[in-house]
């Protein structure tokens, strides 16, 4: 029995970081354009708090301008609102991240739809998710697009291959089907009510599970040689009370009969930031007309 493919994310985002910090100086040299990402925080949840400084270092590394609004808990929907259009209207900020969740007293979706589409760099405004439904060139969500990266490494041609998706959430789920779906495999998105969810796995090429639920795919749920891809983050108790990430996907399970398999971590996350990284470098060139500069749409070479 041969050794899958261990999927290294963190590897696959340092070579996909490297190549936006090219990009991001050839920018500059060419167009005199430094790309900015501006980040809105509300509250003070530790794990946002975390996420947003992470994503704050990784564009300055990449030579981009970071941009960063912390606002209290108790920000009024009107105020965050009031930031969102003048973000709208910065020409220095050329992407915004508002980190979700937002407050409950906070309407999420009339935060996401008042981004102005072209900055919207999580790929959630409706327009985005419409142009994606369209097969256009989209700033698609980034967890999708490392899914997509990370198996096109493995394997450049996926066209005619059967995928399925488990979940169907509009985050993760629906755009992870539509990548898929635009690279020609032909695709089935599963959820809570699908039934017999093991024959079904066991018919993918290409299995990307997003529903989670700790360790849920079991090794018999997955074809021989399969690429799986495990978007799911779950915390688990551990009898040292320290607790663990575990995916979706049984990993060590999993690993006997996948051909190649993300681990977690260390698999989907660390290309979630690196392709925040890349929409906001798209949007930069679309925002000012630039077709000179390239912008990764796969993982560079090793
Ligand atoms: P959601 O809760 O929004 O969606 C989960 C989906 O899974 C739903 O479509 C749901 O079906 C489906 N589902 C739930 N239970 C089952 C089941 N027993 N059988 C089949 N389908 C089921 O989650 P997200 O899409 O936001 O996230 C999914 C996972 O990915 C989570 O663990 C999350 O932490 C992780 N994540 C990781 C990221 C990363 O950077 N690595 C980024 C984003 C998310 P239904 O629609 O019928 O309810």
């Amino acid at each position: 029995m041969t050794a899958p493919i261990v999927i290294d994310g963190k590897e696959a985002s340092a070579r996909l970081k490297t190549a936006i910090a090219v990009s991001v100086a050839d920018l500059k040299a060419k167009h005199g354009i430094t790309p900015g990402l501006a980040t809105v925080l509300v509250g003070e949840d530790p794990a946002s708090q975390v996420y947003v400084r992470s994503k704050q270092k990784t564009a300055t590394a990449a030579g981009m301008n970071s941009f960063q609004h912390d606002l209290p808990a108790s920000t009024s929907q009107a105020d965050l609102l009031k930031l969102v259009h003048q973000l709208n209207a910065d020409p220095a900020v050329h992407g915004i991240l508002v980190q979700l969740p937002l407050p409950k007293h906070i309407d999420q979706f009339a935060v996401i739809s008042a981004l102005s589409p072209a900055k919207d760099v999580d790929g959630l405004h409706p327009e985005r998710a419409g142009r994606l439904l369209a097969g256009g060139d989209a700033l698609v969500a980034c967890t999708p697009t490392g899914c997509l990266m990370l198996i096109t490494d493995v394997m450049p041609n996926i066209a005619g291959k059967n995928a399925v998706v488990l979940g169907r959430s509009v985050l993760v789920g629906k755009p992870v089907s539509l990548l898929l779906l635009n690279e020609n495999c032909t695709v089935t998105m599963a959820h809570s009510k699908t039934t017999d969810l093991p024959g079904l796995c066991r018919s993918a090429d290409i299995l990307v599970a997003a529903v989670g639920r700790p360790e849920m795919v079991r090794g018999d749920w997955i074809k021989k040689g399969a690429i799986v891809i495990d978007v799911g983050i779950n915390r688990v108790a551990t009898p040292d009370g320290k607790g663990k990430l575990v995916g979706d996907v049984h990993y060590a399970e999993a690993a006997q009969v996948a051909g190649a398999i993300t681990p977690v971590p260390g698999g989907v996350g660390p290309m979630t930031i690196a392709c925040l990284m890349v929409n906001t470098l798209k949007a930069a060139c679309a925002i000012h007309a630039v077709t000179d500069v390239a912008v990764p749409t796969r993982l560079p070479p090793r």
